[in-house]
């Protein structure tokens, strides 16, 4: 059976600890879409690790790690991960990369600094991964998919030949050092032996698995705000972040996917530009990026200082409807327990109407947030293990989100370790 756990708004919801969590009943960890862009921040036995590439069950020696065909891979960054976590005592990790997913090449990255830099202050909060440029490659067709690295005679015909391509705008719309197609080839050289040892075929084994019975994890990175067509359009990432694209992306059926968990953070953050409609600022917004997380808002990747905002009942409705929810993970409860008062968006008010449908990125825009304030509780609740030992008002505040989002919440995480959790009946 396939599990898939995704998340509802704009990513770093909290996704990396509860795959952590249920990779401890699971056999294999499918990375389905994304690139080394965003990060996942995991707090378990062995420390506190940052992952960008790696599925979130590396830590279980059970567990075999698969990088699927629908992820953006970084075959250096790849490496530098495995050797980060086996360099602090982690047991050596299974892991299995498709022999179909696809390579970010130096000068995707390259084009991402170059463009960001053309744009200047109109530019999308990039954080110059290549990622953008790898998915425009992919779909026009002049990507190198791992299989091509086995193939000498077309690794060293289509070097040359996009090269050629990517000169006539390296050279006459960014200004910027050319590629040399030879140093591209031994580039590529360099990442079949990287990846040598990994390669598979990934939607083969993943159909044997499930003949066996074995269950899989999908985890998506970000979330369904982020999704280039149903999210915040432009300012999305540049693959689909939704579970649906876990059949594409893994290699999988999809009617193989049973339970759809999507992460929900009790408020809300949200890295790069475009539309936030319950962002808060100023002190405010400081207090709760300090208090956040584990050790506070701050990208995974990046480092940059998260955008917070109080939880968007609007948003997260629409977030789990696209991901086809069987159930919430509502995360970082823990953090709340400082205010007096909990503002929520309860609703958009968009041109004198309110609505508590998601819009299309020009209607949002213009919406501004209807807040309601519930009583907080005003004491720390980690450690508590029983949902009805919570209190009172930590109670009321997580139904009043349920009821508003529509979606059973079925988990509750009150700290970032991977035992602070209340499973509801
Ligand atoms: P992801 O990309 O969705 O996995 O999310 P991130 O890893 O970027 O952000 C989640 C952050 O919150 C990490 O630092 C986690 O360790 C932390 N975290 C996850 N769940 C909880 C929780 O319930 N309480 C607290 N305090 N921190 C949590």
């Amino acid at each position: 059976m396939v599990k898939a756990v995704v998340g509802a708004n704009w990513g770093d919801e909290g996704k990396g600890k509860i795959t952590d969590m249920l990779a401890e009943k699971a056999d294999i960890i499918v990375r389905f879409q994304g690139g080394a862009n965003a990060g996942h921040t995991i707090v378990n036995n062995y420390g506190k690790f940052a992952l960008h590439t790696l599925p979130s069950g590396v830590f279980h020696s059970h567990t075999t790690s698969v990088i699927g065909n629908g992820v953006a891979l970084n075959i250096p960054i790849l490496m530098k991960e495995i050797k980060s976590i086996t360099d602090r005592n982690v047991p050596m990790p299974k892991i299995l990369v498709s022999d179909r997913c696809q390579m970010v090449m130096p000068y995707h990255i390259l084009f991402d600094q170059y463009e960001e830099e053309r744009l200047g202050g109109k530019s999308f909060g990039s954080t110059k991964s290549g990622i953008a440029p790898f998915y425009s490659d992919k779909y026009a067709k002049i990507g190198f998919q791992v299989s091509e690295l086995f193939d000498e005679a077309l690794l060293r015909e289509k070097a040359a030949r996009v090269s050629e391509m990517k000169n006539v705008i390296l050279e006459h719309l960014y200004h910027k050092p050319v590629i040399r197609a030879e140093e591209l080839l031994q580039t590529l050289h360099e990442y079949r032996e990287m990846i040598a040892p990994y390669v598979c075929d990934v939607s083969a084994f993943l159909h044997e698995a499930l003949q066996e019975g074995k269950t899989i994890l999908l985890e998506g990175q970000l979330g369904t705000l982020k999704d280039p067509d149903h999210g915040i359009y432009p300012m999305v990432t540049s693959s689909s972040t939704l579970a649906a694209f876990g059949a594409i992306g893994a290699g999988l059926p999809p009617h193989e996917i049973r339970e759809i968990i999507t992460v929900c953070k009790a408020y809300s953050s949200a890295v790069g530009a475009g539309a936030f409609v319950s962002e808060i600022f100023g002190e405010e917004a400081d207090e709760l990026r300090r208090r956040g997380g584990d050790g506070g808002e701050f990208g995974a990747t990046t480092g940059r200082p998260r955008r917070m905002g109080w939880f968007d009942c609007v948003a997260s409705k629409y977030g789990c409807r696209l991901q086809g929810t069987t159930g919430v993970a509502f995360t970082v409860l823990d953090v709340l327990g400082y205010l007096d008062k909990i503002p929520v968006c309860v609703g958009y008010e968009i041109d004198g109407e309110v609505t508590t449908d998601f819009p299309v990125t020009c209607k949002l825009e213009k919406a501004k947030p209807v807040l309601e304030k519930l009583p907080g509780w005003k004491c720390d609740i980690r450690g508590i293990r029983n949902y009805e030992e919570l209190p009172e008002n930590c109670r009321n505040y997580v139904e009043f989100i349920e009821e508003r989002i529509g979606y059973p919440i079925t988990m509750v995480s009150n700290g970032p370790g991977r035992e602070d959790i209340i499973y509801r009946k």
